[in-house]
C-alpha cells in the first residue's frame, strides 16, 4: 500500500469529506438528530435562567411566597423530560448513521478488494488487508458516531450557555473566556502527537494479525522446523511494540483532563476573589457557579472531539488507501463477451514483467482448438506466469493475447474467466461441505450433477467413505484430505465448470506415485474434448500432449511434437535426459517405475 504516513492537512480535509458522502444517503437521520442535540442543548442552557430566579424566590426567606416559588420549580422535571428526550433521540438517531457509515465502508472496501487484481494481493499482507476492513473501520466507527454525537449538542450548548452567562455578569464570563483557551492548550499539543502514534499503533496491530495469520496458515511448517519460539519471539515483539504506541496514546489522553481540571480550579479562586470584591448577588454567583459546571463536561469533550477526530482520521486515511487501490485488471467501457467454442488462442509478441525485469518475452504462439499444450522449462522460467496472463490475473506489459482473433482485454472479464478450468498445485478448499466444495461458482447445481462431476474426477468413492459423504464439512484448506484427495476434489470442480480451456500448473506435482496415477487418471478424463495448457515438472506425465513449447527464461526456446523435440538435441532433450539417467536423484527413483512405459514413447 503507498506509504501515506504524513497525509497533508489537504489529504485530511479531503477523508473528512468523502466520509460525508457517505452520510449523504442518511441525511434525514442527521438532521433529525442534529435538532434533537439542539432540543438537548437549549433545554441543557435553559436549566440556568429557571434556576436562578427559584434560588431567587425560595431563599429570600423574608418574603417568601413558599407556593409560587414551588410552582416555578415544577419547571425543572419539565425541562429535564425535554432535555432528556433530546438526548436519546440524538444519541440513537447519529449513531444510527456513525454505525451505518461504518457497515457500509466495510462492504465497500470488501467490494474493493474482490475487484483488485491479483498484483495487489501478491504486494500486500493479508493480515493488513483484514485489519483495515474490519478494524480501521471500527476505529471510524468511534468517530463518526461518538464525534457527531458531541458535535451536534456541545457546541450549542457552550454557546448558548455562554450568551446567558454573559448576560448576567459579563466582566466574570469574559475573564473565564480569557482563560479557556489556555486550558485548550495542552489539547491542540498532544493532538499532534496522538494522530502520529495512533497510526503507528494501527500498524503494529496489522503486523500481529499479520503474523497470527502466517503462522496458522503454515502450522505444519512452523512445528516442522521447531520454530514455535521464534514465531512466539516475533509475535511477542509486534505485541510489545503495539503496546508501547498505545500508552503513548493512553498517556497523552490521559494528561489532558488534570491540565484541564487545574486549570478551571485556578479559574474558580479567581471568580471567588471577583465576586467577593464586588459584593455579587448569592443566586446570580451560584448560577454563575452551575453555569461553568455545566460548559466544563461539553468543553472538555469538545476537547477530547478533537483527539479522538485526529485518532480515526487516520484510520479514515487507511480504508481510504484501500479504496483507492488501482483496481489494474478491469472492464474496458462496453467490454464485450467472449461467446461460443474457442477457436484459436493466440500469443501475438507478448512481454511480461511483475516489477522492471521482465519475465517473459516476445512471446509467439497459436495454439488452436482441442490443442494440448505441454509448457515445459526449468523453475523460475516463466511458465505459471504465461498461463496466469490468459485469465488475466495479470495484463500482458507488451503485445497482445488474441483469442478468436478479440484481445482479450476487449472482452468482459466474467465471460473470459468463464472460458478457463484452473488446477494448480495449491488446491483451495472453503470450510464447506464436499458438495458446496465441488459446486462452487456453481451454487445452483443438484447433486446428480455434483456426484457425476466427481465419478468423472475419481473422487466419488473417498467422498462416500467420508463420514457424511458429499455433507461432510471439511476443514479449512481442506487439512483432514490428502493432497491426491484435495487435488481430485479441484478437479470435480473443474469437470463442474465444464470449462472449453483447462489450465493445469503443476497439478500432480505435489504428489506421491499412488496419488499421482489416480489424480492423472482423473485429468485424462477432464482433458477430453478441452484444449488444454499443462505444466508439469515430470515430463512424463505430458504424454497426452500433442504439442510442446519449452520456455528458457522467458522466451520460447523450442516448439513442436514430442518427438521432433527430442530429436532435436536441444533443451527439451536435456530436461528430459536429466529426469531419466538419475541425475536427479529424487525424480529418477519416483520415475524408475514408469522407465520402461516411457521407453515405449
Ligand atoms: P515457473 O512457473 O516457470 O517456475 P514463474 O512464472 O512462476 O516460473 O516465474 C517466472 C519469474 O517471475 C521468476 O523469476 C519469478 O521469480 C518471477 N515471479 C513469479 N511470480 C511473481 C510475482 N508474483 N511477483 C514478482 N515476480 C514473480
Ligand atoms: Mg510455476
Amino acid at each position: 500500500m503507498p506509504d501515506n504516513r504524513q497525509p497533508t492537512t489537504a489529504r485530511r480535509a479531503s477523508s473528512y469529506r468523502r466520509l460525508l458522502r457517505f452520510a449523504r444517503p442518511y441525511a434525514g437521520r442527521l438532521v433529525l438528530g442534529g435538532i434533537c442535540g439542539a432540543l438537548f442543548a437549549g433545554s441543557s442552557v435553559g436549566f440556568l435562567p429557571v434556576l436562578r430566579t427559584n434560588f431567587a424566590a425560595i431563599f429570600d426567606y423574608e418574603r417568601a411566597d413558599l407556593a409560587r416559588a414551588l410552582l416555578g420549580a415544577a419547571l425543572l422535571p419539565l425541562l429535564a423530560l425535554v432535555r432528556g428526550a433530546g438526548e436519546y433521540l440524538s444519541a440513537y438517531l447519529i449513531q444510527w448513521v456513525g454505525n451505518r457509515v461504518v457497515m457500509d465502508l466495510r462492504v465497500e472496501a470488501y467490494t474493493h478488494l474482490q475487484n483488485l487484481s491479483v498484483a495487489y494481493f501478491d504486494q500486500n499482507k493479508t493480515g493488513e488487508m483484514i485489519s483495515r476492513t474490519v478494524n480501521d473501520t471500527s476505529l471510524l466507527e468511534h468517530a463518526v458516531s461518538t464525534v457527531l454525537t458531541d458535535l451536534v449538542r456541545q457546541p450549542l450548548l457552550i454557546a448558548g450557555g455562554a450568551a446567558y452567562l454573559l448576560a448576567l455578569n459579563w466582566r466574570l464570563t469574559l475573564a473565564g473566556l480569557v482563560l479557556f483557551p489556555l486550558s485548550v492548550l495542552p489539547v491542540v499539543v498532544f493532538g499532534k502527537k496522538v494522530r502520529a502514534w495512533a497510526r503507528q499503533g494501527q500498524e503494529r496491530l496489522a503486523d500481529i494479525v499479520s503474523i497470527m495469520q502466517e503462522s496458522i496458515a503454515g502450522v505444519r511448517i512452523v512445528k516442522a522446523f521447531n520454530m514455535e519460539a521464534e514465531e512466539l519471539r516475533r509475535f511477542a515483539a509486534q505485541c510489545r511494540s503495539f503496546f508501547g504506541r498505545v500508552m503513548r496514546v493512553v498517556r497523552a489522553k490521559a494528561i489532558v483532563e488534570p491540565l484541564v481540571v487545574l486549570m478551571a480550579s485556578l479559574g474558580i479562586v479567581c471568580a471567588m476573589a471577583y465576586a467577593g470584591l464586588t459584593r455579587m448577588p448569592f443566586e446570580d454567583f451560584v448560577t454563575f457557579g452551575l453555569g461553568l459546571v455545566l460548559l466544563f463536561d461539553p468543553a472538555k469533550r469538545l476537547g477530547r472531539l478533537h483527539l479522538s477526530i485526529q485518532q480515526s482520521s487516520a484510520a479514515a486515511d487507511r480504508i481510504f488507501e484501500v479504496l483507492d487501490a488501482d483496481i489494474a485488471v478491469r472492464d474496458r467501457p462496453g467490454a464485450a463477451a467472449l461467446a461460443g467454442p474457442v477457436r484459436e488462442i493466440r500469443f501475438e509478441n507478448v512481454g511480461f514483467s511483475y516489477h522492471a525485469e521482465p519475465v517473459l518475452r516476445g512471446i509467439n504462439a497459436e495454439i488452436r482448438h482441442n490443442d494440448r499444450v505441454a509448457l515445459v522449462g526449468s523453475s523460475g522460467a516463466g511458465k505459471t506466469t504465461l498461463v496466469n496472463l490468459l485469465p488475466r490475473f495479470f495484463d500482458v506489459t507488451e503485445g497482445r493475447i488474441v483469442i478468436n482473433g478479440c484481445d482479450i482485454r476487449d472482452a468482459s472479464l466474467a465471460s473470459l474467466r468463464a472460458l478457463f478450468g484452473l488446477v494448480t498445485q495449491e488446491t483451495f478448499l472453503f470450510n464447506d461441505s464436499v458438495a458446496n466444495n465441488i459446486a462452487y461458482g456453481a451454487r445452483e447445481a443438484g447433486r446428480a450433477r455434483i456426484e457425476e462431476a466427481a465419478r468423472r474426477a475419481h473422487a466419488h468413492e473417498f467422498i462416500m467413505a467420508m463420514p457424511a459423504g458429499y455433507d461432510t464439512v471439511i476443514g479449512e484448506r481442506g487439512v483432514r484430505l490428502s493432497g491426491g484427495q484435495r487435488q481430485r476434489l479441484a478437479i470435480a470442480r473443474a469437470v463442474m465448470r465444464d470449462p472449453p480451456v483447462l489450465i493445469l500448473d503443476e497439478a500432480t506435482s505435489a504428489l506421491d506415485t499412488e496419488s499421482e496415477r489416480q489424480v492423472q487418471a482423473a485429468l485424462n478424463e477432464l482433458m477430453e474434448g478441452r484444449t488444454v495448457f499443462a505444466i508439469a515438472h515430470r515430463l512424463s506425465t505430458l504424454a497426452h500432449c500433442n504439442r510442446v513449447l519449452v520456455l528458457d527464461a522467458g522466451r520460447v526456446a523450442e516448439e513442436g511434437s514430442h518427438e521432433e523435440l527430442y530429436a532435436r538435441d536441444g533443451i527439451y532433450r536435456r530436461l528430459y535426459d536429466l529426469q531419466f539417467e538419475g541425475m536427479i536423484p529424487d525424480a529418477a527413483a519416483r520415475n524408475g517405475d514408469r522407465r520402461s512405459e516411457e521407453g515405449r514413447r
